[in-house]
């Protein structure tokens, strides 16, 4: 019997429930219901027009329905009677198979015919901008070498308390909160879970870090590079495959201390990594970060080969510590379900096809790239990377079809847009329509 979100309404003083999805380009969309309609609501979902979401839908489609998870409830720490639920999309009596959370949980349902879960844990990075999204908020933010700056920090005190709090209260285990490399630009870190629960979580924290901001006269963008001479956002993850309490990935014997199965799932992104890139980098303004020139900072922090490696954040794949690796590919704009749906369809590949990673190299790939002239680079534009997945046959064949001709479909057409009045040039300055369509992402 699942939990009944009227009498949780009651218990907890809810008068209104946010019925939430987040459509293929990551929007995260609702319908704010009041707890009298909520029994109503848990049983039949939140009625919506599926095409005017990011979804591959027509206006002559019938109403889509969202149903609210009630695994997924978070009670809005900064305002009690409000609570949050994450909700899988249905359509005509069947679930919405191109829809981001139902992409994740027909990976999940791959992965457990091996017997076994991911836990993923992701790193979010954020600026803090002024209103119109032209600068930074923090005109005292200056130094070349900004990150861990603690008086920066501590100028943001009372947003970041607030947000840490938060999570403090909501049970995630946060644990640091820091200054990144770009001027304006922060982190906050929360203990990793399942993967299902800490992509429901990679959307709250969005929608919570955007909403505490505002709150506080500032603007938080997820934005991958909203400044082409700083630092950009990335959403680095890290991974690792479990049967029930133990970590699959851990090998003590291993000089990394991983095991064959955790190269095998490596090998599946390293393979793929060409056609993942229209996932992880998903937006036009996504490919200023990737393949990008050293920034004032000294480096971009984000890789331009396909490569992996110890403990060294100059690959696009680390592995920090045993029993886990961490993928350094994600940007802020990534959509907090496909990252993971994509992880898990191409690392299964791997185990399926027991692909061998190869050595790693242990180089510094921001000045030695020249001496590695055969490893395949990152795409160098959206179109690229979307050309890359339409033509792998295998992670289509992995993620569905259909599917995956819809995200194809609805990214072409967004270029297309963008290509009417602009051209992609990272080379010159972020245009406007970048800045409209992304500062929010
Ligand atoms: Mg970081």
């Amino acid at each position: 019997m699942s939990k009944n979100l009227s009498s949780i309404a009651k218990a907890k003083k809810i008068k209104y429930f946010l019925i939430s999805f987040v459509d293929l380009f990551g929007v995260l969309r609702s319908k704010l219901v009041p707890a009298q309609a909520i029994g109503e609501m848990q049983k039949n979902g939140a009625g919506f027009a599926g095409f005017a979401t990011w979804l591959d839908m027509t206006p002559a489609d019938s109403d889509m329905f969202a149903i609210p998870d009630p695994d997924s409830l978070i009670q809005l720490p900064w305002n009690k009677e409000v609570a949050w639920l994450a909700s899988d999309l249905w359509m005509n009596g069947k679930p919405v198979e191109a829809s981001p959370r139902i992409m994740l949980k027909r990976q999940i349902e791959n992965l457990q015919k091996n017997n076994l879960t991911m836990k993923s844990g992701v790193e979010c990075e954020y600026f803090l901008i002024s209103e119109d999204g032209s600068g930074i908020a923090d005109t005292r933010d200056i130094q070349s070498k900004p990150c861990y700056d603690q008086s920066a920090l501590m100028r943001r005190y009372e947003l970041i308390k607030e947000i840490c709090d938060s999570m403090l209260e909501l049970g995630w285990g946060p644990y640091q909160n820091d200054h990144e490399d770009a001027n304006g630009q922060f982190e906050m870190n929360w203990e990793y879970s399942d993967c299902l629960i800490t992509a429901d979580r990679h959307a709250f924290f969005k929608f919570m870090v955007k909403n505490l901001a505002e709150k506080h006269g500032l603007r938080a963008t997820f934005m991958p590079k909203p400044f082409e001479n700083l630092t950009g956002n990335g959403c680095h993850a890290h991974i690792s495959l479990w049967d029930g309490k133990k970590n699959k990935f851990l090998d003590g014997n291993d000089r990394f201390g991983l095991s064959r199965l955790a190269y095998n799932f490596l090998g599946g992104i390293i393979n793929n990594a060409k056609s993942l890139s229209a996932f992880f980098n998903p937006t036009i303004n996504s490919y200023r970060r990737i393949n990008a020139p050293p920034t004032k900072s000294g480096a971009s922090w984000s890789p331009s080969s396909i490569s992996y490696s110890g403990n060294n954040r100059t690959h696009m794949i680390r592995i920090p510590d045993p029993g886990r690796f961490e993928l350094r590919l994600m940007d802020g704009s990534a959509n907090p379900y496909l990252i993971q749906a994509a992880v898990l369809a191409a690392g299964i590949l791997g185990l399926k096809n027991k692909i061998d990673p190869g050595e790693p190299l242990m180089c510094n790939m921001y000045t030695d790239y020249k001496k590695y002239t055969n490893l395949s680079k990152l795409p160098d534009e959206l179109q690229d990377a979307l050309y890359e997945l339409d033509n792998n046959k295998d992670l289509k064949r992995t993620i569905g079809e259909e599917v995956i001709s819809s995200y194809i479909k609805l990214k072409n057409q967004e270029i297309n847009e963008f290509e009417k009045d602009e051209s992609f040039d990272k080379r010159n300055p972020v245009t406007n329509w970048e800045k409209i369509n992304t500062l929010d992402c």
